[in-house]
């Protein structure tokens, strides 16, 4: 089973890594592949550019050799449609590997607004993190579709290449990437927050900071 986890990661922080570690464990598997998107289609501008993302993503997992780094969406450009992004992989994969992905119930409320996601589901099992303050409108397009895919247990994930949705609620820590930044921006601590690499470089780049946030890609 290949499991990715996409995101902005604008910055990388210990919430999402502890998360990644929880579903390795739950689903079984060996490995989670974070997959840093470069411009994301749905949300403003990342306030750190590509390859600062890219470079704090891999000094977090660096220590950790059960969690990946997939740059593939930072070396096609443009904007990271997470249909490609599953069809390539599938490519590589074959057509019988089971593919996951992993969703936070924040990103799924929108997913009817993603590029072709009607197709995402025949491409991918869905594994949605239950995130507090993040419920799926009843009736929606995403609440429907979790109801005709909805499993509950992982190894009907494993008989399937895709086509399943199964919720998870993995213990989390309340941190958010717009926490951080909003942190940074106004002078005050983040340290526990990220791992200390990524404070480190973080500081020594003066990202996120208040004297204006870099825009560069
Ligand atoms: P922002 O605050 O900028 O929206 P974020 O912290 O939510 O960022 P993203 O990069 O947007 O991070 O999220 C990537 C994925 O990680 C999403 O599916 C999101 O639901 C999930 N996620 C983010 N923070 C946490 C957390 N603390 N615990 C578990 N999942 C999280």
């Amino acid at each position: 089973m290949h499991v990715i986890y996409g995101g902005t990661f604008d910055p990388i922080h210990n919430g999402h890594l502890r998360v990644a570690i929880e579903l390795r464990e739950a689903l079984g598997v060996s490995r989670v592949d974070l997959v840093p998107c470069h411009i994301p289609p749905h949300r403003g501008d990342p306030g750190g550019s590509s390859e600062h993302r890219l470079e704090l993503l891999r000094m977090a997992i660096a220590d950790e050799p059960s969690l990946g780094v997939d740059d593939r969406e930072l070396v096609r450009g443009g904007s990271s449609y997470t249909a490609d992004t599953l069809r390539h992989l599938r490519e590589e994969l074959g057509p019988d590997e089971p593919l996951v992905m992993v969703l936070g119930t924040d990103s799924f409320a929108g997913f009817d607004r993603w590029q072709e996601w009607s197709c995402i589901p025949e491409l991918a099992h869905i594994v949605l993190v239950t995130r507090p303050q993040a419920g799926l409108a009843p009736g929606s397009a995403p609440s429907q579709l979790l109801a005709r895919r909805r499993v509950t247990d992982v190894a009907t994930l494993g008989a399937a290449p895709a086509g399943c949705i199964l919720e998870v609620e993995p213990p989390l820590l309340d941190i958010s990437a717009t926490g951080i930044r909003e942190r940074l921006a106004s002078g005050r601590s983040i340290r526990y927050l990220v791992p200390d690499p990524v404070l480190a470089r973080i500081d020594e780049l003066g990202l996120y900071g208040s004297d204006g946030n870099e825009r560069g890609r």
